[in-house]
């Protein structure tokens, strides 16, 4: 079956990324994407290590989006949709996202929180209180609705990046399209949290990576949500191989929780559809 990962930081030919006591490289990435028969990927800057926010803070973000399509101009193996990953400290950033945008080929917009050190809402509660305090999300998010382009939003592990602290702040752009990154439950996400966001949002597509149980997919598949859940795997993080961090999916498929229609259109069919990709 032909894959689309629709989440992925792309490793540059000359790069090397390391976590624990691993070294990847763009060989081993293309290795494994041919392996696994991944035609194309929702791709980002890929940082050579994991990074905490005061390290991310050095890293001139804006020339390392522009190097990633370039890396990209030079593969053309496969499709790649390259979302460009910005935060609201960076000056000027909502220009920033338009040039990257317009002049080299961005697809869409990748927000971080655990990377910048913002949180989601609660920056906005934070803002009520010191309305001095400047950096919040929105002004990207509404820049992104101006050109065109969806937002993917990291959630997961951290304090404050749950579903339950996503969706207000989602909840704010009815009319653009929204990826939540990362499938995984945080502490205080109920199992149906998931499901719920889908059912309450039509905008919003679902990226898997870390799902943590088959239940999840089929509970997504009862509720005629699958048409908006996109598998992806994060590589090279966690364990740094792809399918990895959504190996659930393929389980899912082998103990019949979801049909192989259902697994066509995870895999494949739903980020072809939303990207535009053609569909062979
Ligand atoms: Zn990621």
């Amino acid at each position: 079956m032909q894959k689309f990962n629709a989440h992925m930081h792309y490793i540059k030919p000359e790069e090397v990324f390391e976590y624990k006591n691993r070294r990847l490289t763009h060989e081993d990435m293309v290795r494994q994407l041919d392996g696994n028969n991944v035609v194309g990927a929702l791709v980002m800057y890929c940082p050579p290590k994991i990074l905490a926010p005061k390290e991310f803070e050095k890293i001139d973000i804006f020339s390392e989006n522009i190097g990633l399509v370039e890396a990209l101009d030079a593969d053309k193996g496969r499709t790649y949709i390259p979302f460009a990953i910005m935060n609201p400290k960076m000056e000027d950033a909502e220009e920033k996202l338009e040039t990257l945008v317009d002049d080299h080929g961005f697809k869409g917009l990748k927000l971080i929180g655990v990377f910048d050190g913002i949180a989601y809402d609660k920056l906005r509660w934070v803002r009520e209180r010191w309305p001095h305090r400047k950096f919040v999300y929105e002004d990207l998010i509404r820049k992104a609705g101006e050109l065109e382009i969806p937002t993917m939003i990291h959630s997961g592990w951290e304090e404050y990046a749950g579903i339950e602290h996503i969706e207000p702040l989602i909840s704010e752009f009815p009319e653009q399209t929204f990826i939540i990154g990362h499938m995984r439950p945080n502490d205080r996400g109920a199992p149906r949290a998931h499901v719920e966001l889908l059912k309450n949002h039509d905008n919003v597509y679902l990226e898997t990576s870390y799902i943590d149980h088959t239940d999840r997919v089929r509970q997504i598949c009862e509720a005629g949500l699958v048409g908006r859940v996109l598998w992806g795997d994060d590589f090279p993080w966690g364990g740094g191989n792809i399918l990895h961090n959504s190996r659930v999916i393929g389980d899912a498929v082998l103990e019949g929780q979801i049909g192989e229609n259902e697994a066509e259109l995870v895999f494949y069919k739903n980020a072809a559809e939303l990207f535009s990709i053609r569909q062979m």
